[in-house]
């Protein structure tokens, strides 16, 4: 479904207006799975109006028109649709009546032009308007595309689409279909990495639609299908799945909107019943804190030490002066004695350290964003990863703190 915008004012083109009601409705459209393809600005002239619309007609399945209903002689939206389609206009008469009474009850006398806002396209929809006298049009088209005309008044336009336009486009062209949406979440692969991997998934998505969301160190993509049945769906939902997960799988860890990393891990360690301690230099604690936003981490979660200085890591870890001097504070070494202190210390079944540089200046001799985990299990021998993380000091702390808990859900 390809709809294109046409916002209708002179005021607009003279920058005296802001064009806000084409967002609201790109917006609204969006919500309903309806792609917009086009949108642009024509003043109030007939015959470019008409040139507008019939380039939309050519490339667009809705064409929706914002403005130009009012009864002055520059509101020229009907009439030229009409004239576009061939087809009369004719008066509604409820909207007639509201507009007669109007001016009654005000003891104003009524001008010929206030019964063009009552008309409507000949074999459409007229729209009802809550808030003032112009209807809205919505024209169901055999032969060409569909046509929706909203009034330009933004208290208007708004009320009219959320009560009357929004039902009838999802019963137009949704029937009884539903949206059923699956959240995919990723770490360790970039947003435009992951999208080259997908790119002929995602030009060619229609149903399920495929949008990635990316945030500082992850990345979400959602799956939304459109259908009557929820298996049918379901299935459109795996098949696409199962295809993402071919080329990108091992950087898939979970699903949801809620479900980020840490709630992936704690929910592990829960679930194999392991408990973890942390030793931190550089996230100093950052690791520990994120855990403990978790509701119930404390069956998994015993605690930790913050060592940012050497002599911290000596006094509370006892980390040799030795291995520190010669190896550095930034080493394989000092990882998992810092990983198999904290673990035989607090008598869990993991210890995870962090040790490394967040910047801005580099230390020992190791650049910027260099950074080792270590990691002790159980009675198996410590492991210590290595990894150099680019940005800045704050980016390169949550990394790390991120890449622990990858580490721990594999
Ligand atoms: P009216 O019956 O008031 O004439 P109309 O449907 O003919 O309504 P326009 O004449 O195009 O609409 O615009 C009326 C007013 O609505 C404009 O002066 C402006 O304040 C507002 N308006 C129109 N188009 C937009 C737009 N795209 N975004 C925001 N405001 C708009
Ligand atoms: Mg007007």
């Amino acid at each position: 479904m390809k709809a294109e915008i046409i916002a209708v004012g002179t005021e607009i083109l003279l920058g005296q207006i802001v064009n806000t009601n084409g967002p609201f409705v790109s917006k609204r459209l969006a919500d309903l799975g309806i792609d917009v393809y086009f949108e642009e600005t024509v003043g109030d002239n007939e015959e470019r109006l008409k040139q507008t619309i019939s380039l939309a007609a050519k490339r667009s399945d809705l064409v929706v028109l914002l403005g130009g209903l009012g009864p002055t002689k520059d509101d020229l939206t009907k009439q030229t649709v009409a004239r576009y389609l061939n087809k009369p206009l004719i008066e509604d008469a409820a909207a007639m009546q509201k507009i007669t009474r109007f001016y009654k009850e005000t003891r104003r006398p009524m001008t010929e032009n206030n019964r063009l806002q009552a008309l409507y396209i000949a074999g459409s929809h007229p729209l009802k308007n809550s808030t003032g006298f112009a209807v809205g049009i919505f024209y169901q088209n055999e032969e060409g595309p569909d046509f929706l005309l909203l009034p330009g008044p933004p208290g208007e336009l708004k009320p009219m689409f959320t009560q009357v336009v929004q039902p009838l486009l999802q019963k137009a062209y949704f029937k009884d279909h539903h949206l059923y949406s699956r959240v995919l979440r990723f770490f360790g692969i970039g947003e435009s990495l992951l999208v080259t991997k997908l790119a002929d998934l995602i030009d060619h998505q229609s149903n399920p639609t495929i949008a990635p969301y990316a945030k500082t160190s992850e990345v979400t993509l959602r799956l939304t299908a459109s259908s009557r049945n929820e298996h049918v769906a379901k299935k459109l939902l795996d098949e696409v799945e199962q295809k993402i997960q071919s080329r990108v799988g091992e950087y898939l860890y979970g699903y949801g909107d809620q479900n980020s990393l840490v709630n992936v891990v704690v929910n592990l360690l829960e679930q194999k019943k392991l408990t973890i301690s942390a030793a931190e230099s550089l996230t100093a604690g950052a690791f520990q804190a994120m855990l403990a936003d978790v509701p119930g981490v404390s069956s998994v979660f015993a605690g930790g030490a913050v060592t940012y200085s050497n002599e911290a890591k000596m006094k509370l870890l006892k980390i040799p002066a030795e291995v520190l001097v010669t190896e550095g504070a930034v080493s394989a070494q000092t990882a998992k004695l810092m990983a198999s202190a904290i673990k035989n210390q607090l008598g869990t079944q993991i210890g995870i350290s962090f040790t490394g540089v967040a910047g801005p200046d580099e230390l020992e001799g190791n650049a910027v964003g260099t950074v080792w985990i270590g990691l002790a299990f159980k009675d198996q021998p410590v492991e210590a990863r290595l990894f150099h993380f680019s940005n800045a000091r704050p980016y390169i702390r949550e990394r790390s703190v991120l890449t622990g808990l990858d580490w721990l859900r594999h």
